[in-house]
């Protein structure tokens, strides 16, 4: 059940939504850019440091405000909103929960206030769903690690303040390591050019030669791709939210559009047709949230150490449910929105087939669906071999 808290938090997202976000979509979609400002005012609102504990300057929310506030930046901008959860998400997890003080207390207030945003520099060219591929090496020296390799689609990678670089530190070991980009070596890529989410700043990362001391390394030299993997339980179900977000927003405008459009001298929402379009979105957007709040439920119980991460009911299964059916329902509703909309539905006028793009973006990053299958089903006969 949402409280009434909640509920007022979700509101205050949802009115920055509607007056500071939605009425720019487009255009940063254009311009390929957004607006810095939008940065400033999210932090103001204390929206970039919403997992991080009071101590360290963040809101401390539960993980299902945190997901509700997601949804509604997502159905305000869905590139925004993918900066912000991956900043919130699987960068303020690994480091909360892997950081030593010292990388706490220096890296989560910068975080939280906005000063730095995060990035998650996981993928590589030839690595994307097996990152334990990856081949970006950590070599040891006396006074730290040098990191050498390639980064791929590294999102917020242009104007992060800190990355989260997964790098080799041995045959069978990868390790976390902090970087900041101004670091010597550290080089940004090319900007990627995306078919949705196209304000959002995914970059390439070159790693040349870059040095960094022993306190750039995150907990063991040797747990890097574990962190990894349950950082992406957080971000998941950000996704989650994010596609829940815009499933949402392509509903509101067809139904809009379905009231209003008139064809045999009647609304084409006096269609039948239109009518069953209208409830199968509804559905599968109803679903894919329930789904997304009791992912969101049960990571808040594993954060607190009420319940483990693994099994059919634990949240990495949960997570990786909760993003399949989300992105998958987003990008239906979006394909159908536009199937509302008709000729205009095609139309770069209109606001749906932005939104059809930005949703196909869900089913690809922080694990493609077909990996989210594959994680559902090892942790369901995983606990059914274990008997
Ligand atoms: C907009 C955007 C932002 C991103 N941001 C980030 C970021 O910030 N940080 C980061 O580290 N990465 C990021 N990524 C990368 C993203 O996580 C990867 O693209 C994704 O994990 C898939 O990897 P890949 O592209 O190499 O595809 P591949 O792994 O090559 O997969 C290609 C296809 O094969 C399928 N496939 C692969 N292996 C299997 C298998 N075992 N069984 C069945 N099917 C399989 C996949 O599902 C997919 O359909 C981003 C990507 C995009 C598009």
């Amino acid at each position: 059940m949402v409280t009434a808290e909640q509920l007022e938090i979700r509101d205050l997202a949802r009115s920055f939504a509607e007056g500071e976000m939605r009425p720019h979509a487009e255009a940063w979609d254009a311009a390929r850019a957004i607006d810095d400002g939008v940065f400033a005012k999210l932090a103001e609102l204390g929206f970039l440091g919403m997992l991080v504990p009071e101590a360290y300057g963040g809101l401390d929310f539960d993980v299902v405000t945190y997901l509700l506030v997601l949804e509604e930046l997502a159905w305000g901008d869905a590139a925004v909103t993918l900066a912000v959860a991956i900043h919130n998400g699987p960068v303020v997890d690994v480091l909360l929960n892997h950081g030593s003080e010292a990388q706490k207390s220096l890296w989560l207030p910068r975080l939280a206030s906005g000063e730095d945003l995060g990035a998650f520099a996981l993928s590589e060219p030839e690595a994307g769903s097996d990152p334990a591929g990856m081949v970006t090496a950590a070599e040891r020296r006396a006074d730290g690690w040098v990191l050498r390799g390639t980064k791929r689609w590294v999102t917020n990678g242009a104007r992060a303040g800190v990355v989260v670089v997964f790098a080799r530190t041995g045959p069978d070991a990868i390790g976390a390591f902090l970087v900041e980009p101004g670091t010597p070596g550290y080089r940004e890529g090319r900007r990627e050019r995306t078919l949705g989410l196209r304000a959002s700043e995914t970059v390439s990362v070159e790693l040349d030669d870059v040095a960094v001391g022993d306190e750039a390394l995150l907990g063991e030299p040797g747990e890097g791709l574990h962190y990894a993997l349950q950082a992406l339980d957080t971000g998941r179900a950000g996704i989650a939210a994010q596609a829940v977000g815009i499933a949402r927003s392509a509903f509101e405008h067809a139904t809009a559009y379905a009231l209003e459009r008139r064809q045999f001298g009647r609304a084409l929402a006096d269609f039948g047709a239109t009518q069953m379009k209208l409830a199968e979105m509804h559905r599968r957007i109803a679903g894919a949230r329930s789904l997304t709040h009791e992912a969101g439920t049960v990571l808040q119980e594993t954060r607190t150490g009420a319940r483990p991460r693994t099994g059919p009911e634990g949240v990495t299964a949960l997570a990786a449910g909760a993003k399949l059916a989300a992105s998958e329902a987003a990008t239906w509703v979006a394909d159908e929105a536009i199937q509302i909309f008709g000729g205009y539905g095609y139309m770069r006028d209109y606001p749906v087939e932005r939104l059809l793009r930005d949703a196909k973006g869900t089913e690809i990053y922080e694990g493609t669906n077909e990996m989210m299958r594959h994680v559902i089903a090892r942790e369901v006969l995983r606990a059914a071999r274990s008997g």
